[in-house]
Order: structure tokens, then sequence, then C-alpha cells
């Protein structure tokens, strides 16, 4: 079928964002709300007013979800009600942990939290959404990896371990689900103002070093990875699986 500006258009859609309140997952939330889709709203607190609103600001619509997803255990039942009311199009995997501290000191706690919420949930729900994805036919998930899925970082094992282990699974699944009509694809955002950050920002030696390496000469924010999870959450992207989307103003390249 030749293109046509539709394929960006998520009219009709059901999408689950996860970690919707704040930061990158509010900002793709409301991107796909304007493109279209009823939203699914995964937060862990009952706190997702913020991201509400603003979906109301441009009349989309959404519903709420609250399951914690350090309770690895527990999500497959918590999913159940939702899978029995919801056949769900699109998934974002975008919740996602930090703990600092060097890696002698690094508590086992710690690591197991930041492995839980950051990949061993993210499997759980693409399985138990990609099964009816695959059975349907039709499905998109989008992950948010990291430049540390590239790279070492410094002080965060667990997180540097976990978004490595995001783009292998995007990869391991994007093979099996792609002949079925599912594209498994992810998003590397570079360094982007959020909650997330707030520690390397405050940091100002750190700051400038981050801030000299990256070409486009600025922080990024979480509206710029909104356009790439449209593009990939839509039709426009049915032949692009498994790929890695590095979206950080230029700092790969460099
Ligand atoms: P953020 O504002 O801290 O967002 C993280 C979200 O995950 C929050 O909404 C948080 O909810 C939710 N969350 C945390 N623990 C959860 C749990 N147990 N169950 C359910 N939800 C939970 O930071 P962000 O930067 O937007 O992060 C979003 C994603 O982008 C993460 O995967 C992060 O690793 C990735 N990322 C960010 C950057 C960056 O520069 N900011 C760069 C690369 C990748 P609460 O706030 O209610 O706890």
């Amino acid at each position: 079928m030749a293109f046509n500006m539709d394929f960006f258009s998520l009219k009709g859609k059901t999408a689950l964002v996860t970690g919707a309140r704040t930061g990158i997952g509010q900002a793709i939330s409301v991107g796909l709300a304007a493109a279209g889709a009823h939203v699914l709203l995964l937060g862990h607190r009952d706190n997702l007013g913020e991201t509400k609103a603003k979906i109301d600001d441009i009349g989309g619509t959404y519903e709420t979800i609250l399951i914690d997803l350090s309770d690895v255990s527990s999500i497959r039942e918590q999913l159940k009600p939702v899978l029995e009311k919801h056949s769900i199009d699109i998934l974002v995997n975008n919740a996602g942990v930090i703990h600092r501290e060097p890696a002698v000191d690094y508590k086992e706690q710690e690591w197991l939290r930041v492995m839980d919420v950051n990949i061993n949930s993210v499997f759980v729900l693409s399985q138990e959404i990609g099964r009816g994805m695959v059975e349907r036919g039709f499905g998109k998930i989008v992950n948010i990896a990291s430049l540390l899925s590239f790279q070492g970082g410094l002080f965060v094992p667990a997180y540097t371990a976990s978004k490595h282990a995001v783009a292998g699974l995007t990869k391991a699944l994007a093979n099996e689900w792609a002949g079925q009509g599912v594209q498994v694809n992810a998003i590397a955002p570079g360094y982007i103002e959020t909650n997330n950050t707030e520690a390397i920002r405050n940091d100002k030696n750190r700051n400038e070093t981050i801030l000299d390496r990256i070409p486009a000469g600025r922080w990024g924010e979480s509206d710029d990875l909104v356009g790439a999870a449209v593009f990939l959450a839509s039709k426009a992207s049915d032949y692009v699986s498994g790929h890695v989307l590095v979206v950080d103003g230029g700092w790969m390249g460099r």
C-alpha cells in the first residue's frame, strides 16, 4: 500500500505505557493520545493526575492501572483483569529506576530492585501482552533502553546491566514475533532532563562534561522522545524490527 500520513495515526488503537506519571513516560503517553490512541497509564501509586490533566487538555482518552513493577511475581495476576477488558495494540515499557553507588559497595537489594523494574518486569509484560498481539497478528512493543545499553556508565552497574538486557530482549522478541505481525523495537534516549538524571545535573562537573559531548549543545527534554515513540507505535514502522533507535542530540556519533 502506498504511503500516506494516516500511517502515523494511532486512532482506534489501545496503548499501555508504564511509568506514565512523570518524565519520558508522561510525554509518550500524551503523544500517543495526541496521535489518537486510548492510553492505559500504568503507575505504582495513585498519583497520575498531571498526566491525566495533560491528556484531558488535548481531548484524549485514558484509564489508569496501578501495578508495582518491582513486585514481579504479582504482575501476571494483576494484569488479568486488564487483558480481559482490553486488546492492547501498543506496549511501551518505559518505567525504570536507577541506583548510583560504587560497584564494591553496591547493595544486593538495590541490584535486585533495579533488575526487577528495568528488565524482569519488561519480560513479564511483553510475554503477557505480546501473547495476545501474536494471536491477533498485530502489535507494537517499544522498550525504553538507554545509552547505557551500549556504554558502561559510572557507578550504575545494575542500571547498565539491565539496559543492555533491554536491548537484547528487544532483538530476541523481535526475531520471534516479526513474522507474526508484531514489531518489537527500542528507543535509547540520551541525556534527558527528568527525575532520573537530577543527581548528575546537580553535579556541576558531570553536568559540564556531559554537555560538552552533546553536539546538540543541550540536554534533551522528554518531548524530544515522542516522535520516535509515535513512529515505532504506528504502521509507518511496520518493517522496522529489533532496532534500538538512539535519540540523543548526537552523543553516540561523537
Ligand atoms: P522518571 O521521571 O524517574 O520516570 C520513571 C517512571 O517509572 C516514573 O513514572 C516512576 O513512577 C515509574 N516507576 C518507578 N518504579 C516503578 C515501579 N516499581 N512500578 C511502576 N512504575 C515505576 O525518569 P525518566 O527519565 O522519565 O525514565 C523513564 C525511562 O527512561 C526509564 O526506563 C529510564 O531508565 C529511561 N532513560 C532515561 C534517560 C534520561 O536521561 N532521563 C536516559 C536513558 C533512559 P514514580 O515516579 O511514581 O515512582
